[in-house]
């Protein structure tokens, strides 16, 4: 029995933890779920699974809830209830699967206590990677990917001397904007960029996703998860999202993890510490995809990308800069208050006038966000 923490259990991810632990009754239970504000789901989630803590981070939201929960479970909120989660004596595993850099804290607190993380948050490792990976090490807790490229680099990793891996060849669908030009894509609206051709995620990870932020994030992800220098990866478009990853070993052998895009694979995986169990659902049909396509990503249109190597060989605070003007500018995208091309001119914007600065702990990381944020809404009118 694995007892497991979700952190951002009403989410696109947090939900498929929840199938995956409703499917197999026998292998886990549900300790302690933890949201921002969605009462009504987690009120749910408590009477069907039972948790002993829950946290609700927005405080007037826990105020109103409190009396609405029958079961016997304790109440927290705010970043200290986040944490509680986080630490839960009777965790082996947290899954971290809140959206931003509000996971940063929970994150390292929860390898601090041991628990084994499978972890969806990339922000907190784009962020926090040189604080994370080698706590973990220290604290001989595993870090589990649960992002489905992660996963496949993972899986293709398997059994394998990591000294052999030669190269990363990460996969990326290019979004529902794929092949468009820069000036097609002035005028596009919140409702196109959040039409994903394959995938049905989260609206932040949604947009990141239009505008290759998120394959941008991801690069810096899987330098740390596999302790790779980030020109030995390579971003690949694979309209198909069928091949989800491939790695390339120096005898020039490439191993590839295939499947249909079902982000329950890669949580289960991750859940499960790398053993294979079923899984309920499609299979891929080679003969009716009959092909997979690959092109090059197009650097210019999607500068995000672009930018986010510049982060990563800069390192100390610019992933920070360029994780946390990200987080901002989409929010206002969302909002109708900005431009879709104007969430990567905004994080160049914000990279171009920040000092790097070199191996920064974990308050440094945070007030950096807060600056960056600032310098924003300094910015416009
Ligand atoms: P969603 O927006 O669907 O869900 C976010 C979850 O985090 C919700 O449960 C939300 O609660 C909770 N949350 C947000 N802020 C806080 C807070 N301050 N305190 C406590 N809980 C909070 O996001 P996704 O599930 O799509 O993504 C989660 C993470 O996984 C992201 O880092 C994303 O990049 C990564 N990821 C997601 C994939 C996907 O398929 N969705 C694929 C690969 C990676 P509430 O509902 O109350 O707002
Ligand atoms: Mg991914």
């Amino acid at each position: 029995m694995n007892n497991i923490s979700i952190l951002g259990s009403t989410g696109s991810i947090g939900t498929q933890t929840l199938d995956i632990v409703r499917d197999n009754p026998d292998d886990f239970n549900v300790v302690a779920l933890a949201v921002r504000s969605n009462a009504d789901m987690l009120l749910k989630q408590i009477e069907e699974f039972k948790p002993s803590l829950v946290c609700v981070y927005d405080e007037a939201v826990a105020v109103d809830i409190k009396d609405r929960i029958k079961e016997d479970v304790t109440l927290v909120t705010g970043m200290d209830g986040l944490i509680e989660c986080a630490v839960i004596d009777s965790a082996d595993m947290v899954v971290g699967a809140v959206v931003g850099m509000i996971g940063v804290r929970p994150v390292i607190e929860a390898i601090k206590a041991g628990k084994d993380i499978a972890l969806a948050n990339k922000e907190s490792l784009v962020t926090a990677g040189h604080i994370i990976m080698p706590l973990a090490e220290e604290k001989n807790v595993s870090i589990l990917p649960v992002d489905s490229e992660h996963s496949a680099i993972y899986q293709a990793l398997h059994g394998e001397n990591r000294k052999a891996l030669s190269k990363i060849l990460l996969t990326a669908s290019g979004g529902p904007f794929r092949g468009r030009k820069r000036e097609e894509l002035v005028n596009v609206k919140v409702e196109d960029a959040l039409n994903h051709p394959n995938w049905s995620m989260g609206k932040k990870i949604t947009i990141d996703s239009a505008t290759m932020v998120n394959k941008g994030l991801e690069v810096m992800e899987a330098g740390w998860l596999f302790d790779t220098d980030i020109d030995n990866i390579q971003v690949l478009i694979q309209p198909q999202s069928v091949i989800h990853s491939m790695v390339e070993f120096v005898d020039g052998s490439i191993i590839a993890q295939l499947g249909t895009p079902d982000m329950r694979l890669p949580i289960q995986y991750a859940m499960y510490y790398g053993q294979r169990v079923y899984l309920k659902g499609d299979r891929l049909d080679f003969a009716a995809i009959s092909h997979i396509d690959f092109e090059e990503p197009d650097p210019e249109t999607f500068e995000g990308l672009k930018l986010a190597f510049e982060a990563a060989k800069l390192g100390g605070t610019m992933p920070t800069v360029y994780n946390a003007a990200n987080e901002y500018a989409v929010a206002k995208f969302l909002n109708r208050e900005i431009g879709f091309l104007d969430i990567t001119s905004t994080i160049r914007n914000m990279m171009d006038r920040h000092i790097v600065i070199a191996d920064p702990d974990v308050d440094t990381i945070l007030s950096v966000e807060q600056d960056v944020y600032s310098m924003i809404n300094n910015m416009k009118g």
